[in-house]
């Protein structure tokens, strides 16, 4: 069978190895980290740092076609592979959502609906950003995920201790909006640009992290069919090969673009369990130019993070390690565990997770959050 290449070994390139076997391929990961839950199934397991060349001289040796689950594989990396083999997504559409200077210039430049913000290269950039923006948050333009590398910022003072704290790193400053709630888009763009997206996600994050992924989302038609347009235009004009994911806000009833990622999203986890093909499936299909599957969804799906607090006593940092005791949630009716197989648990680190599936969305949502709160998830 034909080997495909996965660079990054998280939970997301699991899942991918795990659909790739499931159609009949196999998978190559690469990966520094010698307990990477991708690497941990994958058919071989280059354990290298991304700008390995003898690593990467490997893999487009074995593989046929390349793809990652993490948005930070260098472009370098990614342009070295194509010389050899396909990279899907490319290395320019990862590059755009990379870096959020980048991103917001796209979104800009697109005549996509993005909430206000200012370019941060320098202290005098501060003071010449417009007080509007405040209350505000900080976020450095690159190696930020789940909240990391953010600051809630109410004044210009705050903003440059912020800025300092994050060492001058390029950061854009955006407008605290007030969220009515989030969505999120999942699609896959084939080669020939045909496009198949997931039915659009409500997202609730707690501390910056995603909690609880509802889906469909309970927003109107119209604001769903609006998300899935922007999330196309985004595919189109980044002219993006593979599972593409599109985060947004809503404010005041007006929809605007978070962020994108270019790989397979936590807020698509659902498609597993209650849609026709998965996202994984999807990136699959891409990467392999194998026409892309029906995104149906057949169940109303709850999906619920597992955060490394879990197997803490307490859910305190320094009380006994131990692991959650799952029987209360596998006496769940509908309800589907899936947990990553990750070496240790840490505070706010993605562990596992579960989804519900249903005939009815509020039957669903209600057993998924007494699920949540019998694991010992509380709210904050
Ligand atoms: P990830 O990549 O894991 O989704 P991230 O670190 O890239 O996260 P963002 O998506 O930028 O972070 O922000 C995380 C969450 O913080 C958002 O989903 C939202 O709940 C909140 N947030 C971020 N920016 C804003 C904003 N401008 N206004 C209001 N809330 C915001
Ligand atoms: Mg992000
Ligand atoms: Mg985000």
């Amino acid at each position: 069978p034909a080997t495909l290449g996965m660079l990054g070994g998280g939970q997301l390139g699991r899942f991918f190895v795990a659909a790739a076997h499931e159609m009949g391929f196999k998978v190559w990961v690469l990966d520094p980290d010698p307990h990477s839950p991708a690497g941990l199934i994958a058919d071989r397991h280059l354990q290298a740092g991304y700008e390995d060349f003898a690593a990467l001289d490997a893999m487009a040796e074995a593989c046929a076609a390349v793809t990652t689950e993490f948005e930070n594989v260098p472009a370098a990396t990614l342009d070295y592979l194509a010389k050899f083999i396909p990279v899907r997504p490319g290395a320019p559409a990862v590059a755009v959502c990379q870096n959020r200077i980048v991103e917001k210039s796209f979104l800009r430049d697109n005549g996509l609906p993005h909430g206000p913000f200012a370019v941060i290269q320098s202290e005098a950039d501060i003071a010449a950003a417009d007080a509007s923006l405040y209350p505000a948050i900080l976020k450095v333009a690159r190696f930020g995920y789940d909240g990391k590398g953010q600051a809630r910022v109410a004044n210009v003072a705050e903003a440059l201790h912020a800025f300092r704290q994050f060492k001058g790193e390029p950061c854009v400053l955006e407008q605290m909006l007030s969220l009515d709630y989030e969505v999120s888009v999942v699609l896959a763009r084939d080669e020939s640009g045909k496009v198949k997206c997931f039915p659009a996600v409500e997202n609730q994050h707690s501390r910056g992290i995603l909690d609880v992924s509802i889906a469909p989302a309970r927003t109107s038609a119209c604001q769903r069919d609006a998300a899935q347009e922007y999330a196309e235009r985004i595919a189109e004009r980044l002219g993006f090969i593979g599972t593409l994911a599109v985060e947004f806000f809503v404010s005041r009833g007006q929809l605007y673009v978070n962020e994108m990622a270019p790989r397979p999203h936590n807020s698509g986890h659902h498609t597993i369990d209650a849609c026709a093909v998965s996202q994984y499936d999807q990136q699959v299909r891409a990467l392999c130019g194998i026409p892309l599957g029906e995104p149906r969804q057949h169940s109303a799906s709850v999906m619920v993070n597992l955060l490394g607090e879990l197997w803490f006593e307490g859910g305190d940092p320094h009380g006994r390690y131990r692991e959650p005791d799952w029987s209360v949630l596998h006496a769940v009716p509908g309800l589907r565990l899936h947990l990553y197989a990750k070496h240790h648990a840490r505070h706010g680190r993605k562990m596992g997770h579960f989804t519900v599936v249903g005939e009815d969305p509020a039957e669903v949502l209600a057993k998924a959050m007494a699920a949540r709160a019998a694991i010992g998830i509380r709210d904050e």
